[in-house]
Parts: structure tokens; C-alpha cells; sequence
């Protein structure tokens, strides 16, 4: 892949808090590398804040972002990262939510609208008019992002930023998707895939009572999900995770992480009768078959899972702040951003890589 990136040369100095620029991790191209270059530094509208980044973990989404891969596409050039967590150093007319200096996470749904009938119930993340942290919005692979004050959530005292930034895009999917399934005390939960969402999915659905099977394809992802909580692990490269689950008498409910539609199809074939099939990973490959007359026969429910709310993002942070979760991650600087997706990319990362800024130079 690309070489580790220099850090401009023009940026940093002794003044960093009155810059008008900052540097940023900028897709140009859905081909070629990210490149770390001098933007301006955002200023806050009405309603906005600007927040200096601490940590921003790296999501797949951002390197589907990057490579253009889903149907709706990012418009180049912009800014991935929507697992942002930082200070809040600048306040726009009207913000109420939060105040300069309070420690702030910045999530995928960075704006909704607030009036329409998704947004009333319960369901902010099905607003037609939200707009994305790292998609539609610049996200926080940068010094400092600009975000909407409402739709930040706050980072209680006692939760480590590098730990805060996997808990919210990584967390909250999760943990809403263990929601979503329905987990209670004694289900068999199948969990496809072990990485940063599949190793809080784990803990989670465990925190719900269930009784966890991990499945991956990599031998240390499920000693770390045993580590986690998973009762049962299978390889799925030496075994057919199906059968192994079967033999448990099949899950109440399987969440699908993998970005494979291969282990999606097996999460399916995985389920009891009356079972859930949570969809959360979203392949490059759009596709699954699914057959009908199981379907119908074995009344299984099949459900789409989008991130979470901003309370379900709350309440990750409130598990975390009372140790009912560990964050499996490290940290790297942001001018590696481009070997860090390779190795995401390669399958090399155990869980989550987390980037921060460099120290701004003396
Ligand atoms: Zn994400
Ligand atoms: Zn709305």
C-alpha cells in the first residue's frame, strides 16, 4: 500500500489555538490514498460547535467511504471518521446542549431533523433528512471537527476518550442490535464475526442474559471472545458454524457482522424456529439469498439494524462508566490512516484501531 504520510511541514507552530487551518485525513479519490494535508479549521453556525479531537476510531464504513464502495456515494473531496470524541472549544449561536469544554462524542448521525414522524418516535436514525459525520458531513480524521450541538452526546467522567471513540459507532450499532434481536436471559445468541463490532456485540448480548456463540474465521478473535464472554466459539473455516449451532439447538437470534454475504446466509441457516436474523455489516456486495417457505414455515423475522440513538448512546456510555464493558483497541497516529486500512482491510486488526491526533509541534 502507501508509505506512512508526512505531516505538512506548513502546519503546527506556536499558536495553534488562533490557526485558522488544521490538518486533516482528505479522500480525493475513491481510487487513490487518503492524503493528510492543511484545510482551513471549521467555524461554528448557528447551532454548531467546533470540537478538538482527542480520538477517532476507524469504522469499516470509513473505508467503504473512502473507496466509494455503497450505492450512495460520498462527494469527494471529504473527511471520513464518525467515531470523533474531543473537547468542545467553540460554541455557536443558539447551543444549549452542551458547553465549551465538556468532553463530546460525535457519531454517524450527525444531524436529523427533530420534527418528522421517525424522528418523534424514537427512531432519529431513520430521518430522510439526516446528514453523516465522515459522509455527507466532514467527519473527525482531522484536529478539529465541526458538529451539530444536538446530536453530540456527552462523555461522562471516568470513560478513557480512546476507549470512548470505538463505544460510538462500534458500541452503539451493537449494542442497539442486541435491542433489535430481542435478547433475554437464556437465548442463544450467534454472533458472525469478531472485530470491533463483533467484540462489544458479545458483551452485550451477554449483559442482556444471553448465551453467546462467537463465530470467525481467526483463532485469536475467539480467544478474545471467550475472554469477552462468548460461552461457545466456532471457526468457520474448520467447521460449519450451521452445524455447530444446531447441535446447540440453533440461536434465538444471530446478529450478522461479517462484511461476507457467505456468513450472513449461515447466520440465517444458524436459527431455531421463531428466530431473529439481525443485519448490521454492510458488504460491498449487496446481496443474500434467502428462502422463502423456511421462512415462513419456522416464522423467522429478519431485520435491518442501524447504529443507534443518541440514548442508546448514553446508555453504552453508562455501561462502560460502571465497568460492564472492555474496549479491545489501539491506538495510531492519523498520518498512518492509510496503512491502518490496509490492515483493517487485510484482517490483521484484532479489534479497533483508534487514530490521534499528532501533538501539535512546540
Ligand atoms: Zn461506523
Ligand atoms: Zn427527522
Amino acid at each position: 500500500m502507501t508509505s506512512t504520510l508526512a505531516r505538512p511541514t506548513t502546519v503546527g507552530g506556536s499558536s495553534r489555538t488562533t490557526a485558522k487551518t488544521m490538518y486533516a485525513a482528505v479522500v480525493h479519490d475513491f481510487d487513490g490514498p487518503l492524503r493528510l494535508e492543511e484545510v482551513a479549521k471549521p467555524v461554528a453556525g448557528a447551532g454548531e460547535i467546533v470540537v478538538r479531537v482527542e480520538a477517532s476510531g476507524l469504522c469499516h464504513t470509513d473505508i467503504h467511504a473512502a473507496h466509494g464502495d455503497w450505492p450512495v456515494k460520498p462527494t469527494p473531496p471529504f473527511t471520513p471518521g464518525h467515531e470523533g470524541v474531543g473537547i468542545v472549544e467553540e460554541i455557536g449561536l443558539g447551543v444549549t446542549e452542551v458547553a465549551a469544554g465538556d468532553r463530546v462524542a460525535i457519531p454517524w448521525l450527525g444531524y436529523a431533523c427533530g420534527t418528522c414522524e421517525y424522528c418523534v418516535s424514537g427512531w432519529e436514525t431513520l430521518c430522510l433528512e439526516q446528514k453523516n459525520m465522515g459522509y455527507s458531513l466532514d467527519g473527525s480524521f482531522a484536529e478539529y471537527v465541526k458538529a451539530y450541538g444536538r446530536y453530540v452526546v456527552k462523555v461522562p467522567d471516568g470513560v478513557d476518550p480512546i476507549d470512548a471513540a470505538p463505544l460510538t459507532c462500534a458500541g452503539v450499532t451493537t449494542y442497539k442490535a442486541v435491542k433489535v434481536a430481542g435478547t433475554r436471559s437464556s437465548d442463544l445468541v450467534a454472533v458472525f464475526g469478531v472485530g470491533g463490532l463483533g467484540h462489544l456485540a458479545i458483551q452485550y448480548a451477554a449483559i442482556a442474559g444471553g448465551r453467546v456463540i462467537a463465530v470467525d474465521v481467526v483463532d485469536e478473535k475467539l480467544e478474545l471472545a471467550r475472554d469477552l464472554g462468548a460461552e461457545f466459539t466456532v471457526n468457520a473455516a474448520e467447521q460449519d458454524p450451521v452445524e455447530f449451532i444446531h447441535a446447540l439447538g440453533g440461536a434465538d437470534q444471530a446478529i450478522a457482522l461479517a462484511v461476507s454475504p457467505e456468513s450472513f446466509e449461515q447466520a440465517y441457516r444458524s436459527l431455531r424456529r421463531k428466530g431473529t436474523l439481525v443485519f448490521v455489516a454492510l458488504p460491498a456486495e449487496n446481496h443474500i439469498e434467502l428462502p422463502i417457505f423456511e421462512t415462513v414455515l419456522n416464522g423467522i423475522t429478519v431485520v435491518g439494524s442501524i447504529v443507534g440513538t443518541r440514548v442508546d448512546l448514553r446508555e453504552v456510555f453508562e455501561l462502560h462508566a460502571a465497568g460492564k464493558t472492555r474496549v479491545i483497541r489501539e491506538t495510531r497516529s492519523l498520518s498512518d490512516v492509510n496503512e491502518a486500512m490496509a490492515d483493517v482491510e487485510a484482517g490483521r486488526i484484532p479489534a479497533r484501531i483508534v487514530f490521534t491526533p499528532e501533538p501539535t509541534s512546540a
